[in-house]
């Protein structure tokens, strides 16, 4: 059985009292069965380990430095997210991809370093609209997972895939149902080659409390990666519930 995950990516949004507000509530959840995970900014890391330290909450980072330390002008290293007890840490987020050119090689090697100190790597794909309107959506997932699958089965088992697809982040036009399945289970197709297929693979693109269930109950959807409604913590622990 793949445990479920819902995990927060709060992007850069927030500030001190917002995230005192949000924490708390969020800590007061009782998930029954599904991991819950919040990724604030790197600032507010501490913050998060402040307040959900003894809770079943974990929290995580949005991005890692491919190197340990150095000189590195504005990169946060591993062993920096180890000393604020992070488990997490999001790679390869399209935001990272587009925005800062992080090719798929780059995310691979993240994800290793991740998880050679011990924090699980969730490593995003998705496909931008004019690749899906091309019919190109599964090679281009298959392009970005090639250098992960490479790692080999022992290290893809101990991370986590997120498909969410580009045109679906922060639109508001979230994948159907059966869009997402087609994807996820391509993607577990591609994990099950490698001998890997109890990888979790969760779904983000504009997941709310209305439409969680409906993508959960697809049989290879096991969890949601939420942007803007992880910044309200009602919708935020509905979407858990669900
Ligand atoms: P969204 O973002 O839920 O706001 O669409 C998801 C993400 O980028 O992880």
């Amino acid at each position: 059985m793949r445990q479920r995950l819902v995990m927060g990516n709060w992007k850069m949004n927030g500030n001190l009292r917002s995230n005192s507000d949000l924490l708390s509530a969020i800590a007061r959840a009782e998930p029954e069965s599904a991991q819950v995970v919040v990724c604030p900014p790197f600032p507010y890391l501490a913050q998060a380990q402040s307040v959900l330290s003894n809770t079943p909450i974990q929290w995580g980072a949005q991005d890692i430095s491919l190197y340990e330390k150095g000189a590195y002008t504005g990169e946060v290293s591993v062993g920096m997210l180890n000393d604020f007890a992070c488990q997490w840490v999001i790679v390869g987020h399209s935001e990272r991809r587009a925005y800062h050119a992080e090719t798929s090689d780059t995310v691979a090697a993240k994800a290793k370093i991740a998880l050679q100190h011990g924090l699980t790597p969730v490593v995003c794909v998705g496909e931008l609209l004019s690749e899906r309107e091309e019919g190109r959506t599964l090679s281009v997932i298959e392009a970005q997972l090639s250098p992960v699958l490479a790692l080999g089965t022992e290290v893809v088992k101990a991370l986590v895939i997120a498909y969410e697809p580009v045109w679906a982040i922060g639109t508001g036009l979230t994948a159907t149902p059966e869009q997402a399945q087609e994807v996820h289970a391509f993607i577990r197709q591609l994990l099950s080659r490698i001998g890997a297929e109890q990888v979790r693979i969760v779904y983000g693109g504009s997941v709310k409390a209305n439409n969680a269930s409906r993508l959960f109950s697809m049989p290879d959807i096991d969890g949601a990666l939420v942007g803007g409604a992880a910044l309200d913590a009602k919708e935020f622990l509905a979407i858990v519930a669900a």
